[in-house]
């Protein structure tokens, strides 16, 4: 137990102990990294630091993972087990439960603010709350530590009442908050905080971390996990393989359907499959963005990394071949119409097909601008 558990990003791992160390935290944090590489996880070991009252510890920066106050911080670990159970208490109290700030609290000094809801949104009544909270002296003499996980998900009127706290936090805030997306944060928001970054982990060390969690029938299936999830092991913990596969293989043969202008029968089924499975939005276009950045790879081998869908190179080879870079490139390009269609409610289906349709075009201006 204790920070050695955390998998990868020790650069940023470390630097927050010795800031801690030398009583220098600054007020503000922002854990800014692909989504399941264990933002809220450190934030979580952090704040257990902050409070561990074990007096065995011998560093200061350090938490046991047993005393009370470990253990009550643990509570929220699972943040997701969490807020489910917080949003079914929420139901209970009103009629209203939505204009209730959500909040998780097990510790008299530390809460939890995620974002919730049907649409995942943080309230601006979050924010209030946090201003309010805000003034009141921490219970231990130690901090107040409020942690905001996905700070992106959060409209302009939410992002202007968290600057507020922002601004000018008494001496004993710790806000902690977390971004898979920072370019989209309000750049007064983002100049506030102190951002760290954290970047994927070597597969090699996912395997071991999900061995270790007992996650993957054999190693195939953990590389497989690690490589899908692009080296965050949170999110390859946290996967759900087989149905990731089964909207990959869809997505697959809508890209090769568009791309060599065949098959539209079998397209429309797959476009059919995954509408009917009700796909969350970002799952989709991740898997979807995935593939075309392996596509866009695998010839030029750009990067210089392993593919992440190493497991179906013929077929990933095959569009490429098809699309060329450019048309690949484009592709990747137009997935934000896609995105922006599908979130302005057309249906999926209709989105979908027209984004394969869109495919082949983007094919032959490829080879026009060969010529
Ligand atoms: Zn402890």
């Amino acid at each position: 137990m204790g920070f050695e558990s955390f998998i990868g990003n020790s650069n940023t791992v470390e630097l927050l102990r010795s800031m801690m160390t030398k009583q220098r935290l600054p007020h503000a944090i922002l854990l800014s990294g692909p989504a399941g590489i264990g933002k809220y996880t450190l934030a979580q070991m952090l704040t257990k630091a902050i409070f561990c009252v074990n007096d065995q510890k011998h560093n200061a920066a350090e938490f046991c993972g047993e005393c009370r106050n470990c253990r009550l911080i643990a509570l929220a670990d699972d943040r997701h087990a969490a807020v489910e159970r917080a949003e079914e208490e929420r139901e209970k109290l009103s009629r209203r439960p939505r204009e209730i700030p959500l909040r998780i609290q097990h510790h008299a000094d530390l809460c939890l603010l995620p974002p919730n809801g049907p649409l995942r949104h943080f309230q601006i009544e979050q924010a209030r709350y946090l201003k309010e909270a805000l003034t009141f002296l921490p219970a231990s003499g130690r901090k107040k530590v409020f942690i905001l996980p996905e700070v992106e998900r959060m409209d302009e009127a939410a992002a202007n009442a968290l600057l507020k706290s922002l601004e000018e936090p008494p001496p004993y805030a710790l806000l902690l908050l977390t971004t898979a997306s920072e370019a989209s944060l309000l750049p007064t928001i983002r100049s506030r905080c102190v951002t760290l970054w954290m970047a994927p982990v070597q597969r090699q060390h996912v395997c071991e971390f999900l061995k270790r969690s007992g996650v993957g029938a054999d190693q195939r299936e953990r590389e497989l996990r690690a490589a899908l999830s692009n080296g965050c092991p949170g999110a390859a913990q946290r996967m759900d393989l087989e149905h990731y596969l089964s909207v990959r293989e869809s997505l697959l043969a809508l890209l090769h359907a568009g791309a060599s202008r065949r098959d539209f029968a079998g397209l429309f089924r797959h476009t059919q499959n995954l509408s009917r499975e009700k796909e969350r939005l970002e799952n989709l276009l991740r898997v979807l963005y995935s593939l075309l950045q392996d596509i866009l790879h695998i010839e030029t081998k750009a990067n210089g990394e392993p593919l992440r869908n190493a497991d179906r190179p013929k077929e990933l080879l095959q569009i490429a071949r098809i699309l060329g870079p450019a048309g690949a490139a484009a592709a990747t390009a137009s997935l934000s119409s896609l995105e922006r269609n599908l979130r302005r409610n057309v249906s999926m289906q209709i989105a979908l097909e027209a984004f394969a349709v869109s495919l082949a075009p983007l094919r032959l201006s490829a080879v026009r601008d060969r010529h």
